[in-house]
């Protein structure tokens, strides 16, 4: 229980990975502070498993970030993982969903950051941890606001760890290849239409194309890479973009 005393917001962790980000960190004994969207009785549950705090604030608005981090208070480890895709061609591509994916992937973790630094400082110790994608290093057409937001991201966590570096803070980025979550399920039917292909097509022949252990990651395993990079050893881990990709960014 190395993580007892110290207390971690997980954006978007009503699901997926970050979800089995929350359940792994409480599992070393992190206070756990859960934020997303889902159904209230399920996200009660969640808190019940997981003795955590919930703040639903919608990411999307700055102004609600900062309700959010002057309401839950000094955080130790921020976890920076909510985030959305939408698959279009680049001319056919909505505005609204190019704003709205760099807005959550990329926006929103620049003001958590911000907001959270402080204490981080002050304390001596912090873990920032940010879920980009293995679309942080390689792209995939058809997602250019993801492939945008997620090489952004990559960026912003190298600038934070050099102006952190001599402050006990690390920040890193894991970036998975396909986990089998709502957020690859919601996008096969888009992907079927944009490619023109079965849902079988594009499980096979798309998603695990890429991977070549032919396996999706298991949220449980980035999990348990996000509790590594708490880890004393982990102190000179800082700047890096850690593959969990099955070989994907390996070709
Ligand atoms: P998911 O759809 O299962 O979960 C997304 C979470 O974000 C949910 O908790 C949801 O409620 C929350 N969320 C969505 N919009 C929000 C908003 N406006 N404000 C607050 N919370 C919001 O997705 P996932 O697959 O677990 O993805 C989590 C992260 O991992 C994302 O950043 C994603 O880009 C990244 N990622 C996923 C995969 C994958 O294969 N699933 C691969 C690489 C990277």
């Amino acid at each position: 229980m190395f993580l007892s005393g110290k207390r971690a917001l997980v954006t978007g962790s009503t699901s997926g990975i970050g979800l089995a980000i929350a359940r792994a960190l409480h599992a070393e004994g992190a206070q756990v502070v859960l934020n997303g969207f889902g159904d209230p009785q399920e996200i009660a549950e969640l808190q019940d498993e997981l003795n955590a705090e919930f703040n639903g604030a919608d990411l999307l608005d700055p102004g609600a970030i900062e309700a959010m981090m002057h309401k839950v208070g000094p955080i130790d480890i921020l976890v920076n993982n909510a985030g959305m895709q939408h698959v279009s061609p680049v001319e056919d591509f909505p505005a609204d969903k190019w704003n709205a994916i760099i807005g959550l992937n990329l926006t929103a973790p620049f003001h958590t950051t911000r907001l959270a630094v402080p204490h981080m400082k002050h304390s001596g110790w912090g873990r920032i941890i940010n879920t980009a994608s293995a679309h942080s290093l390689t792209a995939s057409p058809f997602k250019s606001a993801y492939n945008a937001s997620k090489h952004g991201i990559a960026g912003f966590t190298k600038t934070i760890a050099l102006e952190l570096a001599q402050s006990g803070v690390t920040a890193n980025c894991i970036s998975p290849g396909y986990v089998w979550t709502p957020l690859i399920e919601g996008q096969i039917p888009d992907t079927m239409a944009a490619r023109g292909l079965s849902r079988e097509e594009v499980i096979n022949d798309v998603l695990l194309a890429k991977q070549p252990t032919k396996k999706f990651v298991q949220p449980d395993e980035v999990g348990a890479l996000a509790v590594f990079l708490c880890r004393e050893e982990a102190g000179n881990v800082t700047g890096a973009n850690w593959s969990i990709d099955g070989g994907w960014t390996a070709e």
